[in-house]
């Protein structure tokens, strides 16, 4: 499980002056041996140049002594539980005892970084694609409050107040004051409710929010919500509260998380577009993106899902393209890559850009790439 409550001390994490060891590591889907020994090669070969580092005198013993742990520790990680499929990213500073494991939905480049702090970029980077929802589902006397994230679905609270009866039973003058001490209830439960939907939103537990219920009841549940919670409201379903099963709101609430990144990608394509069109800071085409990550110019890259293209890149100054034999920067011989497109990410991420895997039918099928730029482009050399 993946939260902020999990991601939070890695990001503030502070060594004190001792090197943090950061790994990050690809897990194939197929859980076969086969495929459970390459990890296990892979994350061997990625220690490798940490392990000699243990000799590096420049480095006080101190610091190397933590090395020296953190290699014995995220060589063991690997032992100790099955890794699910995608990205693993683990941090160690084994003297300040620290050690964090990450599962990350999607594959990134395997990696390992020494630094003063956690190299968490490519992490947030990562899940900065992912939304995290919060699913209400509620009538006037009953309230469950579910998490949806990384297509992971959780409870997190839930309210049912025995006091509180429908009126239908009651009538005459009784039914008056029934019904008034009703509404009064209602009104107090969906103000609890919202207080811990406020609660959990400003601690950051979501981002978005879906609301489900009987028809008027939603309705109704929204006239409550402040305007910050409002704005979150992704979607809404209709559901009998009271008898709304775990697959019944899963169901639902991917539903509308679905339609909300559709909505999402396509606003973000559109707007390229548009930028595009009106000749502002915005690019179509992996000719001219490659060149605007090389720059650093990306500030956010839209990538066709499932692409790739094969091209080059210098990595002495990363000058991204779709060919050449020498750098058009430096002049160096460049490195043949089997997928350009892999690199350019990568290369966003570092910038501290972010990345959207488009994965609906938008323009982006025309250019495989496009983006939103930080600032003009310089001319691009000949190359
Ligand atoms: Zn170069």
């Amino acid at each position: 499980m993946t939260s902020h409550a999990q991601i939070d001390p890695i990001v503030q994490f502070g060594a004190e002056g001792l090197p943090v060891v950061s790994l990050y590591v690809g897990v194939e889907p197929d859980g076969s041996l086969k495929n459970e020994g390459e990890v296990r090669t892979r994350l061997n070969s990625l220690l490798d140049p940490v392990r000699s580092m243990d000799k590096d005198h420049s480095l006080d013993r101190e610091a190397r002594l933590s090395i020296r742990g953190d290699v014995e520790r995220l060589a063991r990680a690997y032992t100790e539980e099955r890794w699910p499929a995608g990205m693993m990213a683990l941090f160690s500073c084994s003297a300040r005892n620290f050690f964090e494991e990450v599962s990350l939905p999607r594959s990134i480049r395997d990696r390992v970084v020494v630094d003063s702090t956690p190299w968490v970029r490519p992490m947030l980077a990562v899940l900065d694609e992912y939304h995290r929802m919060c699913v209400v589902i509620t009538d006037d006397a009953i309230a469950q409050v579910w998490d949806l994230y990384l297509r992971e679905l959780r409870e997190v609270w839930q309210s049912r107040d025995p006091a509180l009866r429908k009126p239908d039973y009651a009538y005459g003058r009784a039914e008056y004051g029934v019904r008034n001490k009703s509404g009064e209830l209602a009104k107090r439960h969906y103000r609890r409710v919202v207080e811990v939907l406020t609660d959990r939103f400003r601690d950051g537990g979501f981002d978005v929010l879906a609301v489900g219920g009987h028809q008027h009841e939603v309705a109704s549940f929204i006239e409550y919500l402040p305007r910050e919670l409002r704005e979150r409201v992704a979607g809404t379903f209709t559901v009998d509260a009271n008898t709304a099963t775990a697959g019944d709101v899963r169901r639902a609430a991917e539903s509308v998380m679905e339609q909300y990144e559709q909505q999402e990608e396509r606003g973000l394509v559109a707007g390229i577009a548009e930028a595009v069109a009106e000749r502002r800071r915005a690019a179509f085409g992996l000719d001219t993106c490659l060149w605007a990550g090389t720059v650093s110019a990306i500030e956010t890259l839209a990538v066709e899902e499932g692409v790739e293209q094969p091209g080059v890149v210098c990595d002495r100054d990363g000058w991204m393209s779709l060919a050449g034999e020498a750098c058009a920067l430096c002049g160096e011989p460049v490195r043949a890559t089997t997928d350009v497109i892999d690199e350019l990410v990568e290369s966003v991420m570092d910038d501290g850009g972010s990345v959207r895997h488009i994965r609906f039918d938008t323009e982006l099928r025309d250019h495989a790439v496009g983006a939103r730029l930080r600032f003009p482009l310089p001319e691009k050399p000949a190359a």
